[in-house]
Order: structure tokens, then C-alpha cells, then sequence
């Protein structure tokens, strides 16, 4: 059964962390008289003649039934009237918050995927901390949160996105969820359609006259049968409901360049040492690039001579690479001509690459799709 689906990956370690309730949270954190109240973030539809939803609502409007998305209108009848609040959203300050939340966040990655203000996938299987345990990382991380900006959090680890989601979702608030690989299909087995990620209403009332309830129903199914019925989201479902998501971190924060520069004195006169060094170098970058997970297209070389004067040159390769020989030639290529710079010295050399971009994780062909 499982013969149509990809090879799965367990070896990253990807935190999913989630602020609880997070406009409600900050404007009971600004004004505390609205903790006991039944927060909405929105306008109150009784000054917008019934328009509006929910943007969201604290824990004592939920345990009313109310929750984000709803119309406005409709959170006013679940809700006794003494107890509502209505609470105007104020996008700025949440922005601001965010902004902080994540500059902790880059204290442990660059690999970090906003999906909004208060939500973030990340990728620590290599930190700036060196840990091991993603664990540790993220209750470091929820720990921080809470002292800088005085707001709870709740956090997912596993080995990919869509279990780091669920793990987060799974015991709000101020939730610690970790799901190791060898309980990923339990965990999943147990959890209703309805709380898979992209398993949308009219997908769930389709599952539902399959008798599809569960997590367990969607493992047993053939693959072929969810690809008959909803194509490739079927294909994605299925992948899913067997711990199966190879989808990379995409961090936004996209380091520019990776570079090496040394000076040296007494200077370098000798071309077998500038050569010998500009090698040094390309091993290095190489050994950088591929500790973050990128390659580079253009390759640059900054040189110095005892006068001071600098020159840089550039090289645009055909395809972003990660090939110390590559570079090395390139950068060689770029020396050459510069080689007069060693009469009076060479006092600074230096070697870059930039025009970084991700080098995605084990990349999964659909040809599938094609053939049918
Ligand atoms: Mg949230």
C-alpha cells in the first residue's frame, strides 16, 4: 500500500511555534480588566450594523463556541451580554510584538517560516546554539517570548511541518508537544480529518460518505483511491495521514553572502601562496554553505595591496553551486589577471559567494501525475 509514496525523512528537527490567542492576548496583557471578560478582537457589530468577524477571541469567548472567522453577529448570541467585549484590532502593535518575537526566534535560526503575525515554522536541526535537542530550544524560546514581551506561547517539535502544526495545536494553550518519529502514526491515527492541516469542509464531507472519520480510516485507504478521488491533494492527504511532508522550512530571512577575508603580514609575494590560499578558502565556503543548506552563483575576490588600493572582481557562474572546485577555479580565473599585485605585496585577500539560495531537502518528483 505504501508503495506509491516517497521515501519519508525523520531526521529534521522542525519546531512549529503558535502565540496563544495572540491580539486577545495582548490586549489583555495591556489592559487586564479584559481578562475575565469574553474578549473579541473585532468590531462590535452593534456599531457596524452586524458586519464584522472575529479576528480572535480569548479562552472565555471560546468556551462559548466562539472562535476566529465567525461573524461578529453570531459571537454576540452565543455570548451573555454582560460578559462580551468587543476590543477594535490595533494591527501596528501586533506587528511590533512580532517583530520582537522573531528577532528571538533568530537567535536560534535563520531557517525561521512566518505563516503569520503570531506563528512560525523552525528549522533547528542545525542551530546557532549547537543544540542537539529541539526540545530544549524550544522551551528556551517559549521562555524568552513570555520575559521580552510578557505573552504565552505554545510550540510543536518533530521531524516536519505538518507534525510540528499539529504537535502545537495539540494542547493549546501554553502547550509542549513533541512527537517522535516512531509515534507519528499513532498521534495521527488518532486525530479526527478535521484536524489535518488542508483537509478543508467540502474534503471533509467527502471523507465523511467514504466513512472516513479519523486519521486511522485515512491510513487504511489505498493510495490510489485518495488519488481517484481528489487528485493530488488526495496524494497530499495520503502522504500526510502516514507522517509523510517533505516540505523545507522556507526561511524569508535570506542571508546575501558567505565570505572569507584574511590580512596578512608580513604580505604575500608568492603566487603559490595566494593560490594555495584562495583553494583554502573555497573549501571553507563550501564547508558554510552547506552547513546552512545553500548554494551560490557568483563568486568574488577582494585583494589589497600594501598601498592600500583594493579591487574587487566577480564571476557569475552558469548555476548556483556548491563545488570547491568550482569555485576555486573561478576564483583563480579572477586572479590571474591581478597578479601584479604581489610585486608590492598582498595585504588583504578575501574570497565571497553570493546570490545564495536554498538547497531544498530531498526533492520529490510528481511525475506521477503526468502518466495518468
Ligand atoms: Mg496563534
Amino acid at each position: 500500500m505504501d508503495r506509491l509514496l516517497p521515501k519519508n525523512n525523520t531526521q529534521r528537527k522542525i519546531i512549529h511555534l503558535d502565540m496563544d490567542a495572540f491580539y486577545a492576548s495582548v490586549e489583555m496583557r495591556d489592559n487586564p480588566a479584559l481578562a475575565n471578560k469574553a474578549l473579541i478582537i473585532g468590531q462590535d457589530p452593534r456599531q457596524t450594523n452586524g458586519h464584522g468577524v472575529v479576528a480572535t477571541a480569548n479562552y472565555v469567548a471560546r468556551q462559548y463556541g466562539v472562535h476566529s472567522a465567525m461573524s461578529t453577529m453570531k459571537a454576540l448570541k452565543l455570548v451573555p451580554e454582560s460578559e462580551i467585549e468587543f476590543v477594535k484590532p490595533n494591527f501596528e502593535k501586533y506587528r511590533v510584538i512580532s517583530a520582537q518575537i522573531h528577532e528571538l526566534m533568530y537567535e536560534l535560526t535563520d531557517q525561521v517560516e512566518s505563516v503569520a503575525l503570531d506563528e512560525a515554522y523552525l528549522d533547528v536541526t542545525k542551530n546557532k546554539l549547537g543544540s542537539y535537542s529541539a526540545l530544549e530550544l524550544a522551551i528556551k524560546l517559549q521562555k524568552n517570548i513570555f520575559k521580552k514581551v510578557h505573552l504565552n506561547s505554545s510550540f510543536g517539535i518533530s521531524y516536519n511541518k505538518l507534525l510540528a502544526k499539529m504537535g502545537s495545536e495539540y494542547a493549546k494553550p501554553f502547550g509542549r508537544t513533541i512527537i517522535l518519529p516512531q509515534e507519528a502514526k499513532d498521534f495521527l491515527a488518532l486525530r479526527k480529518i478535521s484536524d489535518f492541516p488542508g483537509i478543508g469542509k467540502k474534503t471533509q464531507e467527502q471523507l465523511h460518505s467514504f466513512s472516513v472519520e479519523t486519521g486511522a480510516d485515512l491510513q487504511k485507504l489505498e493510495v490510489d483511491f485518495l488519488i481517484k478521488h481528489f487528485k493530488k491533494m488526495g496524494y497530499v492527504i495520503a502522504q500526510h495521514a502516514h507522517g509523510i511532508d517533505l516540505r523545507p522550512v522556507a526561511s524569508q530571512r535570506k542571508r546575501k553572502s558567505i565570505g572569507v577575508e584574511r590580512t596578512f603580514e608580513p604580505n604575500i609575494y608568492n603566487q603559490d601562496q595566494a593560490l594555495t590560499l584562495i583553494r583554502n578558502y573555497s573549501n571553507q565556503l563550501v564547508e558554510k554553505l552547506v552547513e546552512k543548506n545553500f548554494s551560490a552563483q557568483t563568486v568574488v575576490i577582494k585583494i589589497r595591496n600594501n598601498n592600500f588600493e583594493t579591487v574587487t572582481r566577480r564571476m557569475k557562474l552558469k548555476k548556483a553551486s556548491r563545488d570547491p572546485i568550482e569555485f576555486f577555479q573561478s576564483a583563480k580565473a579572477l586572479f590571474t589577471p591581478l597578479e601584479y599585485f604581489l610585486k608590492d605585496g598582498i595585504r588583504l585577500l578575501g574570497l565571497t559567494v553570493t546570490d545564495l539560495t536554498d538547497t531544498n531537502y530531498e526533492e520529490v518528483k510528481l511525475d506521477l501525475f503526468k502518466t495518468r
